[in-house]
């Protein structure tokens, strides 16, 4: 069994997390043990990596879940099915429970650009689960994506909730959530997950607003995410012309005459958004913050202060 239990700690309080990705340079590697000790100041219950689609940079998923280990916290995983073969998913998994990490985040993955199927012998994340569960028992604990407005490419809402009660069936212990900025959508989503019969505690992935490209790019290059009125409008007041992802000529000077000013007023706006944003999903009790940190320590460990997160109960 995995040695702490998450869904246990869930039943006790609110938890605390962190996502982080393995960075793409040396130097961004040098960094990371510094960027998580700070992050773990705010001792958060555990601390996830991503895992590069088809193959990129899973070497250095796994040093990040060593670092993580050092700094004293409880790593998790991601980890997807794409272009990986039911053999190599098994060596895989149990080098990282010989590397002593426990807890994975079982995800398909996005379908490699060009590609119409994961070109792994798996199709999607349920079939994860199930083998998991079948060759390593409950020696790992599982989180599983749940999309509160449904994943881009599902049939319908309702489709897409029964692939989630799929996943709890074939074992999956709790709910990392996409990203979710509209609070209606995902009261409604929680209602219908509850009568579905779906009964896995919910983590809320919130992804701070800092940067105006990087918000619209979330919400659209994959995922088809609801921008609701309040964050539109901010993204507007403070828009970036011509516009936020060619801000900037060739020789890298901003068209727009207020570009930095627009920059920092736009971070100060969206990390008071982002605090709104946790307030209203911790009043509604979900069972944690899983906080996308973008590697950036300094912007989220404001955001944890200035929300009350480890102080507010
Ligand atoms: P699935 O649950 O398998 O769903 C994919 C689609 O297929 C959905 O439309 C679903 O309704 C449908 N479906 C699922 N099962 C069935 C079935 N049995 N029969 C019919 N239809 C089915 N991606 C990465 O590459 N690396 C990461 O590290 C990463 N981290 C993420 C972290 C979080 C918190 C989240 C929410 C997503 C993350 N992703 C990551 C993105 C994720 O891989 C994509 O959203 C991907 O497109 C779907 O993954 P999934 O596990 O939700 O897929």
């Amino acid at each position: 069994m995995a040695k702490v239990k998450l869904t246990d700690l869930m039943k006790e309080k609110q938890l605390l997390s962190f996502e982080l990705f393995p960075p793409k340079t040396d130097k961004g590697m040098e960094n990371l043990p510094g960027t998580i000790e700070k992050l773990c100041e705010f001792k958060p219950e555990y601390i996830s990596c991503t895992y590069g689609a088809g193959g990129g940079n899973v070497g250095r998923n796994r040093e990040v879940c060593q670092e993580i280990i050092k700094a004293g916290t409880v790593p998790v995983t991601h980890f997807t099915v794409i272009k990986n073969t039911k053999e190599g998913i098994k060596q895989q998994l149990e080098q990282y429970l010989a590397e002593g990490v426990d807890h994975m985040l079982a995800l398909r993955g996005d379908i490699p650009l060009g590609e119409t199927t994961t070109c792994g012998d798996f199709d999607y994340a349920t079939d994860l689960v199930a083998f998991t569960r079948k060759e390593f028992g409950d020696k790992f604990e599982i989180a599983v994506a749940g999309s509160p407005e449904g994943h881009i490419a599902c049939r319908s809402l309702d489709a897409d909730i029964a692939v989630l009660k799929m996943k709890q069936d074939n074992g999956a212990d709790y709910i990392m959530t996409q990203l979710c900025w509209d609070m209606e959508q995902f009261k409604v989503w929680l209602d219908k997950i509850r009568t579905a019969g779906i009964t896995m505690p919910v983590d809320v992935g919130i992804m701070p607003i800092l940067d105006q490209a990087a918000t619209i790019n979330m919400a659209l290059s994959r995922n088809g995410c609801v921008m609701e009125r309040e964050l539109a409008r901010l993204i507007s007041k403070y828009w970036l012309f011509p516009n936020p992802f060619a801000a900037k000529d060739a020789e890298g000077k901003p068209f727009d005459m207020f570009y930095e000013q627009k920059v920092k007023d736009f971070k100060e706006a969206g990390i008071e958004y982002t605090i709104k944003q946790i307030d209203a999903y911790r009043a509604l009790g979900v069972d944690g913050i899983h906080l996308y940190a973008l590697n950036k320590w300094q912007d989220v460990s404001r955001i944890i202060k200035e929300s009350g997160m480890r102080t507010l109960i």
